[in-house]
């Protein structure tokens, strides 16, 4: 560590959430409310009262829709998400300074990989739900289940938990960055959250160490100025 992350205590590593993070929306959401397959919204509200996890809820929803519309979903996520602005200067600052970034994503291999294509990430730093278009409806794969030790242990589909998990807390300086519910979890084991939306009001809640955020440029002026010691 040298220059600005020596102001950090340990060397920091980012985990980002993709849906409504990287991307200005939820591209599960807008797939479901742009298609409308019948019963969607009630599983989006079993999801959001914790009715059905996040895993249950997400497999269901892709279920109602044909393999067929594989590429018709995918082109319109493509040309309907935004990407929120800043994200290849943090990208780029990262980079500069030597500090990990790992996407952790709740979204889907076939809408995700393509719409990060452009931004020269390793595959190998991008976690997200795998997809099965083999069969007549669209099957949602879990190859990144939940380890033993998440508290949410198989509800979570992508565990952001078990990511983090792999960058020991004594040696890491842990930061995630996110929106909504697929981060609550993670939020409560990481050193320091950016939090938009939903995960604001529930870091409120909790007490739990976080910085609001708009744009990544407000990301890495807060990572400037060493996290919460701003
Ligand atoms: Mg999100
Ligand atoms: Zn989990």
């Amino acid at each position: 560590m040298s220059g600005t992350t020596a102001r950090f205590p340990r060397q920091p590593v980012l985990f980002c959430d993709f849906d409504g993070t990287i991307t200005m929306n939820d591209n599960i959401v807008a797939v479901m409310k742009h298609f409308h397959p019948p019963g969607w919204d009630a599983i989006v509200q079993d999801i959001i009262a914790d009715a059905k996890s996040v895993k249950q809820g997400v497999g269901e929803m892709f279920a109602l829709l044909p393999s067929s519309m594989k590429d018709e979903v995918r082109d319109y996520i493509l040309t309907s998400a935004g990407i929120r602005p800043g994200f290849a200067e943090l990208l780029a600052w990262c980079k500069a300074h030597d500090v990990p970034f790992y996407v952790t994503s709740g979204g889907i291999d076939f809408f995700v990989h393509p719409l990060l294509a452009p931004f020269g990430i390793p595959a190998d730093h991008i976690y997200c739900n795998g997809s099965d278009f083999s069969g007549e409806r669209i099957r949602i794969t879990w190859p990144h289940d939940c380890d033993e030790f998440c508290d949410n242990r198989g509800r979570c589909g992508m565990c952001k938990t078990a990511v983090i998990r792999r960058f020991p807390e004594d040696r890491y300086y842990r930061i995630l960055i996110g929106d909504s519910v697929t981060d609550f979890p993670g939020a409560k084991i990481v050193d320091l959250v950016f939090s938009r939306s939903h995960l604001t009001d529930k870091c409120r809640e909790l007490d739990l160490p976080h910085l609001p955020f708009e744009t990544f440029h407000d990301v890495i002026h807060h990572l400037e100025q060493g996290g919460l010691r701003s």
